[in-house]
């Protein structure tokens, strides 16, 4: 069964997402948006050992704890990121162009891809890229637990911003189209800012891609 461990940190109150497999106390770590300490703690308190750091994009607000929480891991995680989004980690997830600073962060070391299956024990996730925000964005779907993990895609009644650069407005809208409306109604939505939603509570009342 899937644990879910929901954390709020960084400047910009990003939702950073401990999960794990009950049975087998893997965890991974959703945008881990800083205080890698903290989120150490948290694994501690649920007996859980952190060997995946899976990033939905790499704006700096969800990139911003990846390289604490790496150097205070007993062994190193696997850092997981569409390769679209890697010039965007390159530039330290556009924190200067935004007045902040990023610390030193280590380079990912698995490339998603549409379709790819991660696994946490027995529990399986399913990677769906869904560009728009930014090009490499992807979300995280498990289909057994009925939660999708969605960054900064879609919010309850709004949506990510295509403001910034490798932003696409058409894109996203596809995108949430396409990947999320997809899913059953029932999924949860555990989004990268604010409170929870779901998939059919959007298709009715999001004022921005309300079918
Ligand atoms: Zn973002
Ligand atoms: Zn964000």
């Amino acid at each position: 069964m899937l644990e879910i461990v929901p954390l709020e940190l960084g400047e910009l109150a990003t939702n950073t997402y401990l999960i794990t497999d009950s049975d087998t106390r893997e965890a991974a770590v959703i945008d881990p948006a800083g205080d890698g300490q903290v989120i150490l703690a948290q694994a501690k308190r649920y007996y859980c050992r952190i060997e995946q750091i899976w990033c939905t994009h790499a704006h700096f607000d969800h990139i911003g704890g990846v390289g604490e929480l790496a150097r205070v891991l007993e062994t190193a995680p696997v850092i997981a990121l569409h390769p679209a989004d890697r010039p965007l980690w390159q530039l330290q997830g556009g924190a200067s162009l935004l007045g902040h600073f990023l610390p030193t962060t280590p380079v990912p070391t698995l490339d998603l891809a549409e379709g790819m299956e991660l696994r946490l024990g027995g529990t399986v996730f399913e990677v769906r890229h869904t560009p728009g925000h930014t090009p490499g964005h992807c979300i995280y779907y498990c289909a057994s637990a009925g939660v999708c993990f969605c960054g900064d895609l879609i919010f309850q009644d709004s949506v990510g911003r295509t403001d910034l650069p490798g932003g696409n407005w058409d894109t996203l809208v596809t995108s949430i189209r396409s990947q999320v409306f997809s899913l059953p109604d029932e999924t949860r939505l555990l989004p990268g800012h604010g409170p929870e939603t779901m998939v059919g509570q959007e298709k009715k009342h999001n004022p921005f891609v309300r079918a």
